[in-house]
């Protein structure tokens, strides 16, 4: 299958190794100028379990995408932020039957996908698979995962465009499973992203460390409520004490997860990125406007990693 990884920075080289591998015909699409010529001049290099791996595999900036290289699946790894140019910069290889996978945290996406991309071909998931990046070119794979996704529009074509990617990703190893219960997945795992990320990211903490505080029960309380509040009018249940549990014994209660900072905390205060919590609390907060619900926890971490962003001069 051709597949395109628009993306390609730690989870779309991730990707992109793995269905290469596997024998699809992947091309990285990117644009991060040192990176994709770094894969090109040398090959995108990976510590891949602990084994140094070198991958001759085609990779283009962004900008020079053309109509000659068209694609039958699009697995979307940008950053939130960076979503809608990737699709415009993408245009060219988005034919009528193109399927676009979209495995980026975070909720709501599927709204600037739509912009490009007829909803029949549009596929939603998220997945528990790690990755990082050392550098450009260069990127370090450790550990195992699975990918859950989901047609966007519920017809029995779009359903089996999703059981078809399933069988891709599964044909690299990528575990994934189709599931019925995508939206709940991912608010779920926006849930996680929403308490964990902006509140280590300010306070400068792992999790375990903000675990061990004596309002920590009380605040990702009050995130997570107001993420269950704002995912009742889009007719998904989320069950407040159990994700609360869910995060508290599997990010800080637990020692060797809870020694981890968030993939946020490292972006914005370790290397002066942008973050991508306009797409996590900002966006409860923007669905609590439309509803009429108060979001004033989610608003106020917002607006405190805004602030930060713009002290450190974040790009
Ligand atoms: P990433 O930051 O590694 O890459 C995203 C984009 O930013 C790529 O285009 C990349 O080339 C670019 N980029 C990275 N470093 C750069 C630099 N120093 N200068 C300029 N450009 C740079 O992001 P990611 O970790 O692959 O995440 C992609 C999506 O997947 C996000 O929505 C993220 O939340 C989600 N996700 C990440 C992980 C993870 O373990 N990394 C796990 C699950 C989901």
């Amino acid at each position: 299958m051709k597949i395109t990884i628009a993306g390609a920075g730690a989870m779309g080289s991730r990707f992109g190794l793995m269905l290469h591998n596997a024998g699809h015909e992947v091309v990285l699409v990117d644009g991060w100028k040192d990176h994709v010529e770094a894969i090109q001049k040398e090959g995108l290099k990976a510590n891949f379990n602990g084994e140094e791996v070198i991958v001759k595999l085609p990779a283009l900036l962004q900008s020079e995408v053309t109509e000659t290289a068209t694609s039958d699946l699009i697995i979307l790894f940008t950053k939130a932020m960076q979503l809608e140019k990737m699709l415009n910069d993408l245009k060219p290889v988005i034919h009528e039957k193109t399927k676009v996978l979209c495995l980026l945290n975070g909720i709501g996406h599927e709204e600037v996908i739509e912009k490009f991309v007829p909803k029949e071909n549009i596929f939603i998931g998220n997945t528990m698979w790690t990755a990082g990046m050392e550098g450009p070119g260069r990127v370090k794979l450790f550990g195992s995962g699975t990918v859950a996704l989901k047609n966007l529009v519920d017809t029995e074509e779009a359903k089996k465009g999703a059981l078809e990617i399933v069988e891709v990703l599964n044909s690299a190893g990528l575990n994934a499973n189709y599931s019925e219960n995508i939206l709940y997945a991912i608010y779920k795992k926006a849930c996680v992203n929403g308490s964990m990320n902006g509140l280590c990211t300010i306070l400068l903490s792992n999790m375990y460390e903000f675990g061990s505080t004596t309002d920590a029960h009380m605040i990702v309380e009050n995130i997570v409520k107001e993420f269950a509040e704002v995912a009742k009018f889009e007719n998904i249940e989320i069950n407040v004490s159990e994700i609360v549990e869910y995060i508290e014994s599997n990010c800080y209660n637990c020692k060797t997860i809870g020694l981890h900072y968030p993939s946020m905390y490292q972006d914005l205060n370790k290397n002066n990125r942008l973050t991508e919590i306009d797409y996590i609390n900002g966006a409860v907060v923007r669905k609590g406007e439309k509803y009429g619900i108060p979001t004033p926890y989610c608003a106020f971490l917002t607006a405190l990693v805004h602030c930060k962003e713009q002290i450190l001069g974040a790009k």
